[in-house]
């Protein structure tokens, strides 16, 4: 019977060719397939997508996964393990919702904030929903947006004005980091700011760092393309870390972000600040970091780390629309869905000048 079933394909399926996913199996094993379009919970949304950007950490479970995806006992929230469809920086149109949605309706566009939360923990209790105890990422922890179709909670969901664009949309979610990890370094008006890493949150923190008023954006890298585009998004000095040496260049600045993850990184923000100065941590560190606390007590250096974002995607959405920041700026390269493995994953595992690649579903 089992077979007779399989063979057969169901007549009332919406989409009976299945929804074109890129599927994360293994490392090094990711794969386009079509998968069963999947029936929604109350409160949950379906969304056509149409742009999905490639993450760092989408790069890490390619090359040596899983990191943070689970394989073994699904997560507590998405109640999802692998094989998962990647994907957590993306926008879409709304094409079907089920339950009680809020103010989300079919057809309008949409960006997702991809963070998972219990709604019932003290951290979501006191509003700070990314240190969820039970906090994943849709496109990690449970299904993405890397595919033509994407089902998520509708809590997720930020309806989108028109002015502001797919792509813009589709930077949302790195921008939302960049911008919790100013919020948490304080910055005001007239200071100044070293930024490690040119990358995506880099570059972001350098445009954001901009808008906030900052005077000086210092700006090390060890890719000249990377530091010619933050000199173009408002970097007011840039530093080839192989040749030169950012603490020489920026010292004394009042906040450095670390937006590498590497432990020499880490050293040149911390020698960068000023006595009293603050040090933000926004880099994925892959193996444990030291710091000099003799130094830091010394100087009274603050480390603050920030993971993810909370309440930043309404005032994110204001400023794209408002013209205030283009994050689509960090935008290198549009990839075809089904091109994505060859075109995007294996070229981004080798050096490239690339800053933030989109999927095109
Ligand atoms: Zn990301
Ligand atoms: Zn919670």
């Amino acid at each position: 019977m089992d077979g007779a079933l399989t063979d057969r394909a169901p007549a009332d399926r919406a989409n009976d060719k299945g929804i074109l996913s890129a599927v994360w199996h293994a490392a090094k094993d990711i794969r386009i397939e079509r998968r069963v379009r999947p029936a929604l919970e109350p409160g949950e949304v379906r969304l056509r997508v149409t742009r999905c950007g490639i993450c760092g950490s989408d790069m890490h479970e390619f090359l040596n996964g899983p990191h943070a995806i689970p394989v073994k006992e699904p997560h507590p929230i998405s109640g999802v393990v692998a094989p998962l469809v990647l994907g957590h920086e993306f926008t879409g149109e709304v094409v079907e919702i089920y339950g009680a949605c809020g103010a989300v309706k079919v057809g309008q566009r949409v960006a997702v904030e991809p963070e998972y939360r219990c709604g019932a923990c003290a951290a979501c209790l006191q509003g700070d929903y990314n240190l969820c105890e039970k906090m994943g990422f849709a496109g990690l922890m449970g299904h993405g947006g890397m595919a033509e179709e994407a089902v998520v909670p509708h809590y997720m969901l930020h309806i989108l004005p028109d002015a502001v664009t797919d792509r813009q949309a589709a930077v949302l979610e790195p921008a939302a980091v960049a911008l919790h990890a100013l919020r948490r370094s304080g910055l005001t008006a007239g200071q100044s700011v070293a930024v490690v890493g040119a990358g995506p949150i880099g570059l972001l923190l350098v445009q954001l760092s901009a808008v906030a008023g900052a005077k000086r954006i210092v700006v090390s890298d060890v890719s000249d393309a990377r530091l010619a585009r933050a000199r173009a998004l408002g970097a007011t000095e840039t530093v080839n870390s192989l040749s030169g040496h950012l603490p020489t260049q920026a010292r004394g600045v009042d906040v450095a972000f670390e937006a590498v993850g590497v432990q020499p990184a880490l050293d040149d923000a911390i020698q960068s600040v000023r006595k009293g100065g603050k040090v933000v941590l926004v880099g994925l560190f892959g193996a444990p970091a030291r710091v000099d606390a003799f130094d830091l007590v010394n100087r009274e250096v603050e480390i603050i780390p920030s993971c993810g974002y909370r309440h930043v995607y309404a005032d994110l959405i204001g400023m794209i629309a408002g013209g205030l920041f283009d994050p689509s700026l960090i935008v290198t390269r549009e990839v075809p869905l089904a091109e994505v493995v060859a075109s995007a994953f294996e070229r981004l595992a080798a050096p490239n000048d690339d800053v933030k690649v989109l999927v095109v579903p």
